[in-house]
This record gives structure tokens, sequence and C-alpha cells, in this order.
């Protein structure tokens, strides 16, 4: 048998499930202030604290080398991060040398200036979260966006070569309205669409009760006007895929509330000050900071082991009125979403 060296053994947690996936915030900063994401007063992580890029290289690198086949670049916002191409192309190298795949969710505001050298560093594919394409909601939101410029961005993003799938926050009273319009607006760009059910991380701007609404709800009232194929599409996440016959494109569900897909969880999430979540919906995390800084690489890897002992089964988020306070205190901006 060959025994393969520590920093080349795959990642494997104690419910056998391989961590293939890294997604990266890379701040906690953000331009917007989405209601459902952030509180208005928001405080962020001391800047000193935030990993230089040269440390994300080695912790990005430290998973590569044992398996790590995509990683996400999110945040926050991660197109506001001073000088972030210069992350995005040094990674980029990275892809055809065990990274399969570099991406990016993003808010869309600075993507028009990006979208060019996001494509040159390997970037083939991104998220764009947006939830309403009326103006005015967009700003109410947002509390500070304009749509005109995720709407240059994601222009473009497609000229420059980059498929883009939308990601769209479903919320009761808010939004819900528009989902057949996204849907049809989508569709017609060749972007995909995803569904997101609100989670309750973080102290923030809406009534996550109130505006809680169960994608299983929104399939049975897409179901009566489309057509929907079961995709077999499986990213290692919560998201289930149908194809529309009417409109030609994907549409996606992530149900973390109403369906969990834990047993499947293929990812891992790392903070900007370099705290690694074991999962978006526990407080499970290993400090690879500190080990990097500490110990170097030996350190590294025997955190990424210790990280795959205390992996969680899965997270188990309630909303309803006995629970009002969020199943997570840090927001989604801190692990990244
Ligand atoms: N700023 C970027 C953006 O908005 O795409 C990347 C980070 S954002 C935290 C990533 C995704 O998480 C976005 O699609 C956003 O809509 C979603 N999100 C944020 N807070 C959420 C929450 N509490 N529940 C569900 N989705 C959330
Ligand atoms: Fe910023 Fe993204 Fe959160 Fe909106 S969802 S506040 S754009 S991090």
């Amino acid at each position: 048998m060959t025994v393969l060296p520590q920093s080349h053994r795959p990642l494997i947690d104690s419910f056998g499930r391989r961590i293939s996936y890294l997604r990266i915030s890379v701040t906690d900063r953000c331009d917007f202030r989405c209601v459902y994401c952030m509180a208005e007063d928001m405080t962020f992580l001391p800047k000193k604290d935030v990993l230089s890029f040269e440390e994300v290289e080695a912790i990005a690198g430290a998973f590569i080398a044992r398996g790590t086949t995509k990683i996400r670049l999110t945040g926050g916002e991660p197109l506001v991060r001073r000088d972030i191409m210069a992350l995005v192309r040094s990674l980029g190298q990275k892809i055809g040398s065990g990274l399969d795949e570099l991406t990016v969710t993003t808010n869309g505001s600075q993507l028009a200036k990006h979208a060019a050298g996001l494509y040159e560093a390997g970037v083939r594919r991104i998220n764009v979260s947006l939830d309403t394409l009326d103006a005015e909601r967009f700003r109410q939101i947002t509390r500070r966006g304009w749509i005109e410029d995720v709407l240059d961005g994601i222009s473009a993003a497609q000229a420059a070569g980059i498929a883009i799938k939308i990601n769209m926050v479903a919320m009761r009273g808010v939004n819900d309205d528009e989902i057949e319009p996204m849907l049809a607006w989508a569709h017609g760009k060749s972007m995909g669409l995803t569904l997101i059910e609100g989670m309750p991380l973080g102290e923030v701007g809406i009534d996550r009760v109130d505006t809680y609404l169960p994608l299983r709800e929104l399939h049975e009232r897409l179901a009566r006007r489309y057509t929907f194929t079961k995709l077999d599409k499986r990213t290692g996440g919560p998201a289930r895929y149908v194809h529309v016959a009417e409109t030609g494109g994907t549409l996606g569900f992530i149900t973390p509330m109403s369906h969990n897909f834990c047993e499947s969880c293929n990812r891992v999430r790392l903070t900007a000050t370099g705290q690694l979540y074991l999962c978006l919906g526990q407080d499970d995390q290993v400090n690879l900071r500190d080990a990097w800084r500490e110990g170097g690489a030996a350190a590294l890897d025997a955190a990424l082991d210790h990280a795959m002992i205390i992996k969680p089964k899965g997270h188990d988020f309630v909303l309803d009125r006995t629970h009002e306070a969020p199943a997570v205190a840090r927001h989604m901006s801190v692990t990244g979403g």
C-alpha cells in the first residue's frame, strides 16, 4: 500500500465526506448593506487581523495539495478588497495544476471594471446576486446600491465570455412577486437563476420569520406555470437544479432551511482573518492563520487534519417565533456565502 505524505492526503471528514471545495471570504466588508445579510451599522473585522494575499495563497495551496479542486472567492464583497485582482491572478495560475475551477460570488457593483481581468485570470463562471429588477426596490434591499452598476457589470462579464448565474434570495412580501419576471429575464440573457431561502445568520434589517419563504412553496407555484425536468447536476451543496422547458434555462433551489443536504457536503469556508468554518450553520472552526504564522506548512497540515475531525454532521437551522435570535450570531458576510 502506498502511504501518501501527510500533505497530499485527501481531506476526508469523520463522516466520510471528501472536502474538495474551499470558499474564501477575502473581506467581510461590502459597499451594500442588504437587509437580509447585514445590519445598517456593522462592525467589521479589524483590518490588522485580515490575512495578507501571501497568507491566503499559502492556505489555498495547502488545500489544493490535499485535493481541493474548486475555490470560490466571496465575502463581504470580494471585488471591493484593494488589489483583489492580484489574488485572482495568482490563484488563477493554479488552474490546471490541481485546481479545476476558480470562481467568484459578487454583488456586481464593481464587475464592469474587473470583468475582463477575471476572464484573463481564468475565471469562466461567476455568481451575481440580484434580488430584484426594480431600481427603487433594489435600493431598498441593498440600502445603498445602484442597480445600473450591477446591470453594467453583468453585461461586461458576458461580453468578456464569463457565464453568469444569478442568485436571488426569495423573500415573502419583498420580492416574491418578481420570481417569474426574474426567471424570464435571466434565462432570456442565457444566465442561470438560483433561488435561495433566507437563513438566520446574524442580526439584520428584516423580520426573518415574516419574510421567510419556503422554496417548496415557490417550487409548487412555478411548477404550475413551467415544465421542470430535474437535472442531475450536483454541487455538493444545498442546491438542486431543474431545466425549464419554456425558457430553456436552468433554475436552482437552495433550500438549507426546508431541506438540507448536509450528507453530501464537500465544502469548508475560510474567513478573511483565517478562521476555517466547517459548517455555515455551526460555530466549529480552526484557526489557520495562527497555525500558518506559528508553525508554517506542517502546522497548517495538522490544523487541516483537526478540521476534518471536528467538521459537524450538519446544521440545525430553525426559524420560528420561538427561535427569534439568529441560529448563528455571525453574519453571512463573515463566513462567506
Ligand atoms: N457580496 C457578494 C454577493 O452578494 O454576492 C458575496 C457575498 S454574499 C454573503 C453571498 C450570497 O449570500 C449572496 O447571494 C447573498 O444573497 C447571500 N446571503 C447573504 N445573507 C444571506 C442570508 N442570511 N440568507 C441567505 N442568503 C444570504
Ligand atoms: Fe454585501 Fe453580498 Fe451581504 Fe449584500 S449579500 S450586504 S452584497 S455581502
